[in-house]
């Protein structure tokens, strides 16, 4: 059965958002290409093996479930790291199979110990320190503590990592907060070493913290948005030109969103469109059905406000998103038949609409409205 829309990621514009990325952050520091959200939407399954052929061997999830799901589709040298949930019972895969993950707790340290010990094999460790997120990662109280354990158990459990997460790199209003957090970070790093603990990778930067502070970037960088073409802010974007003194954007977007009309229709002026009275037509119109609607991840507050592309040209949705469709107005296209390409992300022609530009209209960001693209939506690779 057919799909209402596919998805579709461009090889080549990843290759370029890679190239871009090598090129700043050199040859020699490890890019950690962040999957989590089945990839901010482009979905793992097809993106990971498209990195992999970029040259990225290192992948960054949240949970444990989307780490089994890289594991299936990565090449077997390439590493797997669980930044966020993993379970007790999920440790002994996960060590077993060489799964990296993150410890914050010392219960997770202890337990990891426990099954290291049983299958006598060693868990590979990223130390999360709290350096002023409040969220996740060991207080300065702890510290001596996990030194004791990873100093007294180096058999069994491997000391991979040292890191820590900004609270907002992308915006310049946390200025003050990363300095502080990148100062407790350095305390936290001439705290292990004095217990003679020194972790194989230091890291702290996602994208935006990459891209704004150099000296972030250490032995590692988790790169989530900026590998799939986007800003993590139009701030951290519009810095970065004024810097660099370019003009145009480096990166590509690498996933297009596309549907096509199921139906034509001429309204009358005077009458209302859809559900309610949120549309009247103020002429006699032609409407185009879209069956894309917020089932599907467009997002309902796209209501009167989203646009598409057809023909080339930029059109608007009018009424209300519906579950499973969406009305377009299409007086001012010719000749608009059953089955014309409509794309919701991407672009056609001289015209683009981006998720950017849809996230600004609807208030919401890059990273929700990429996440919320549904998993069954089939994703396509284009190979020009
Ligand atoms: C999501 C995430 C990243 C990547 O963030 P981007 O802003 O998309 O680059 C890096 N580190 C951690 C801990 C994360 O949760």
């Amino acid at each position: 059965m057919n799909s209402t829309s596919k998805i579709y990621l461009d090889k080549s514009a990843l290759e370029n958002n890679f190239k871009f990325l090598r090129r700043i952050f050199g040859k020699n520091r490890i890019i950690s290409s962040v999957v989590k959200g089945n990839a901010y939407g482009h979905g793992i399954r097809e993106y990971v093996p498209l990195a992999e052929n970029c040259g990225i061997n290192h992948f960054s999830v949240f949970s444990s479930k989307e780490a089994a799901i890289v594991k299936n589709c990565c090449k077997s040298d390439s590493t797997i790291l669980v930044m966020g949930m993993i379970s007790t019972d999920e440790l002994e895969w996960a060590i077993t199979n060489d799964i990296e993950f993150f410890v914050f707790e010392i219960e997770r340290l202890l337990n990891a110990l426990t099954v290291a010990k049983k299958l006598n094999r060693k868990a590979k460790v990223h130390i999360e320190v709290e350096t002023g997120m409040n969220r996740t990662g060991f207080d300065l109280e702890d510290w001596q503590d996990v030194c004791d354990i990873l100093s007294s158990n180096s058999e069994f459990i491997e000391f991979t990592g040292l890191c820590t997460h900004f609270a907002g790199a992308e915006s310049i209003a946390n200025y003050a907060r990363v300095l502080k957090q990148k100062k407790n970070f350095q305390k936290a790093i001439k705290f292990f070493e004095k217990n003679e603990l020194k972790a194989k990778l230091h890291h702290t930067a996602c994208s935006a913290a990459s891209i704004r502070y150099p000296n972030t970037r250490m032995d590692l960088v988790r790169i989530g948005i900026l590998q799939y073409g986007f800003w993590p802010s139009k701030e951290t974007f519009i810095e970065y030109i004024k810097n660099k003194k370019v003009k145009t954007d480096p990166l590509k977007r690498v996933i297009s969103w596309k549907s096509e009309i199921m139906s034509v229709k001429d309204i009358k002026e005077g009458e209302f469109v859809g559900y309610g009275t949120t549309y009247l037509a103020h002429k006699d119109i032609t409407i185009g059905i879209v069956p894309v609607g917020y089932a599907h991840g467009f997002s309902r507050s796209l209501s009167n406000t989203g646009r598409v592309l057809i023909k080339g040209k930029r059109v608007a949705v009018i009424g209300i998103v519906n579950m499973n469709l969406m009305v377009i107005d299409i007086s001012d296209i010719d000749d608009v038949k059953i089955g014309e390409k409509v794309i919701m992300i991407g672009s056609q022609g001289d015209m683009e609409v981006t998720v950017a530009s849809f996230s600004e209209l609807s208030n919401q960001l890059n990273y929700e409205l990429l996440t919320r693209l549904p998993h069954d939506i089939p994703r396509c690779i284009l190979d020009k």
